[in-house]
């Protein structure tokens, strides 16, 4: 069986001390009653991976991601954060190529291919984003750019590797609008990713990849797309920054 996931992502939003109690919230909400759920992520900004991570001792299933690394092992990138640094304060996780990094920041597949590559020397687990934005759903693209997404940024991967990543779909069209993709489009790309997978790395590796949904996923309508056979859980940005939103998505599985 593979393992269910539901991972926060708080983008650029809260400070220091507001990062910290929403944490210890979500801690003691969940913390006993995780059960069907085989790991809660929280994706933080930099300045509070150290703290989460000292938040979390003593949880096993409740951990601690970045939401990026830079492509470099180190060096002279003023402003940049490495794989490296982020593991050396416990965090196991980092979001590469998420769309907003895309999309704002130029992150192109090639780029998230070195990415991914240094976050797993430093033994960070990528959860890899890809997605749509609507304009190619439209245009009925959807398939070729998720194949592209995977094949330009993943698929260079040995199986050993690629069975350290998590996948995430977010429609981009689907990201903070409110508007979620139906759990029927939704499965449909899942299965779609899994048998890509399957065609690369065999069926075995697809079984056991962790496909998280991402996109305006929150309490009301997680049940329904977890539900569905390729959907292995969520990628949660609005809902994860209230407490008792993230914990009940969290509680989904059980
Ligand atoms: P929302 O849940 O706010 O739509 O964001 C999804 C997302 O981008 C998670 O990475």
């Amino acid at each position: 069986m593979r393992k269910k996931i539901v991972a926060g992502n708080w983008k650029m939003n809260l400070d220091y001390n507001e990062g910290l109690s929403l944490f210890s919230e979500v801690i003691n909400i969940v913390k006993d009653e995780i059960t069907g759920t085989q790991e809660a992520i929280v994706c933080s900004p930099f300045i509070h991976l150290h703290s989460l991570v000292q938040l979390a001792k003593g949880y096993d299933k409740v951990s601690v991601g970045a939401q990026n690394a830079h492509q470099a092992e180190s060096g002279a990138y003023t402003g940049e954060i490495s794989a490296k640094q982020i593991k050396s304060v416990g965090a196991q996780y980092v979001i590469l190529g998420h769309s907003e990094r895309r999309q704002y920041f130029g992150e192109t597949n090639q780029l998230l291919a070195q990415k991914t590559d240094t976050a797993l020397k430093n033994e960070l687990k990528p959860i890899f984003c890809i997605g749509e934005t609507l304009q190619e759903r439209e245009a009925n693209e959807h398939f070729g750019i998720i194949k592209a997404q995977l094949e330009e940024g993943v698929f260079h991967l040995s199986e050993t590797d690629f069975a350290k990543l998590v996948i995430a779909y977010e429609p981009v069209w689907a990201i903070g609008t409110g508007v979620t993709a139906s759990s029927d489009q939704a499965q449909e790309i899942h299965a779609f990713i899994r048998k890509e997978i399957a065609a690369k790395y065999g069926e075995a590796t697809a079984e056991a990849t962790t496909i998280l949904y991402g996109g305006s996923c929150n309490p009301k309508n997680a049940a329904e797309l977890f539900a569905q056979p390729d959907i292995d859980g969520g990628l949660i940005g609005g809902a994860s920054l209230k407490s008792r939103d993230f914990a009940d998505i969290v509680k989904v599985f059980n």
